[in-house]
């Protein structure tokens, strides 16, 4: 399927990078206007917003809301904890990188009770570990699980987390921040309570806020629980279904460009659509980057269709930052990689690309290795070692 792109027309360089990314010109085009937050249009719009990503649920979407929250993705992701996970209830933190260890960091914050398990730079945590550490700690109410991690690109196995969470009873909160929108979360296939995502990750809009959905019912248990007046979700669902503004400043002219945003969703298909171009991106930038000789850090069953960590090549005249600079030379803004074990970089999916762009991406590296002289982009022993301690 070729999707209808509509690509950047001011000569700025694509962004290779997991939001912001490469946004259409209509979308940057939609914020040449200004709105009153209180006015009948902007209403609307937030409606119209709130609508359109509840329906991008499928089937099941009947029993949830959507609350949007200003600020970046990690405001959304504090305003779900605070306001789900009871103050004198428990959370189980799985990690396996930055954004993981993020919510944990957040659970300190909020001073709620929780364990971390932390597997390091992109182990997944696995069904049977979660089901294992609910079934010894009786007193965890919530599992919090990320759903793309995108410090390594792993797309972590939300189904089988899922699973082992209802099996024993408790509730499942995702950050799917960087996957909704082109990965399917539907609840009448996978149960949670709550899911976070933002407006500049799938969906291509600009940053300016993030969006909460969950289950009516939890959105309702959710009074009085927040630490915090700008962060509580109960708040801002209450003043909107009762006023339809949101309850302090919105980012007006975010809201609108993500409104052009939706609409170029659906009209690409939705989220299998959406999801499909990612991979098709993904698939062609992989093969030929391999052609090249680098080396993803992980093997194919784990890889999102998000962003993708390659290993830094052996050779000893590649140096990232040179190389940074020459893709930059050539229009690609790629991203530095965040593992601990060995250097590495990483190539987004998302945005405003296809097939095509990631072609010239991978003529990009090839001619980039070739002005740094770097005949050969094969990864140390280290990092292939490191990479066959996840199983297929
Ligand atoms: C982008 C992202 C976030 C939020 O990051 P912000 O910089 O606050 O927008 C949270 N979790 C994941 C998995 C992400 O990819």
């Amino acid at each position: 399927m070729t999707a209808p792109l509509d690509p950047p027309k001011l000569g700025e360089p694509y962004l290779l990078t997991p939001g912001p990314l490469t946004t259409s010109y209509a979308v940057k085009e939609a914020m040449l206007r200004d709105w009153g937050s209180w006015d009948d249009d902007f209403r609307a719009m937030t409606r119209e917003l709130r609508t359109r990503l509840l329906a991008m649920l499928g089937e099941g979407a009947g029993d949830f809301d959507c609350v949007p929250m200003q600020g970046s993705g990690t405001f959304a992701v504090e305003a779900m904890l605070a306001s789900f996970i009871p103050r004198d209830g428990k959370a189980l933190v799985l990690a396996n990188g930055a954004y993981g260890k993020r919510s944990a960091q957040t659970m300190e914050y909020l001073g709620r009770d929780f364990v971390l398990v932390d597997k390091g730079d992109y182990l997944p945590p696995r069904g049977d570990e979660v089901a294992k550490i609910l079934a010894e700690d009786p007193a965890i109410t919530h599992v919090v699980a990320i759903h793309c991690e995108t410090s390594s690109g792993i797309l972590n196995p939300i189904e089988e987390i899922s699973q082992a969470t209802y099996a024993a009873g408790r509730k499942l909160l995702i950050d799917s921040m960087s996957a909704f929108g082109a990965i399917e979360l539907k609840p009448s296939e996978i149960r949670y309570e709550a899911l976070v995502s933002s407006a500049n990750k799938c969906i291509e809009g600009v940053p300016g806020f993030g969006f909460v959905i969950a289950r009516k019912a939890e959105l309702e248990a959710a009074k009085g629980r927040s630490h915090s007046l700008s962060l509580d979700v109960h708040a801002q669902w209450a003043n909107m279904a009762k006023t339809g503004q949101w309850r302090f400043t919105p980012p007006t002219h975010v809201v609108a460009a993500f409104l052009v945003a939706l609409k170029a969703h659906e009209a690409e298909g939705g989220v299998a659509a959406r999801g499909a171009r990612y991979a098709r991106n993904r698939d062609v930038m992989v093969a030929g980057m391999r052609e090249l000789g680098f080396e993803t850090l992980l093997n194919d069953r784990w890889l999102s269709p998000i962003i993708v960590t390659f290993f830094c090549p052996a050779h000893e005249s590649f140096v990232f930052d040179r190389f940074y600079a020459l893709m930059k030379d050539k229009g690609f803004i790629t991203y530095p990689g965040k593992l601990t074990v060995v250097d590495s970089f990483r190539v987004g999916c998302i945005g405003q690309m296809d097939e095509h762009v990631m072609r010239k991406v991978v003529e990009a590296a090839a001619a980039s290795l070739k002005e740094m002289g770097v005949d050969d982009a094969r990864p140390p022993a280290i990092a292939l070692e490191e990479r066959a301690k996840l199983a297929a």
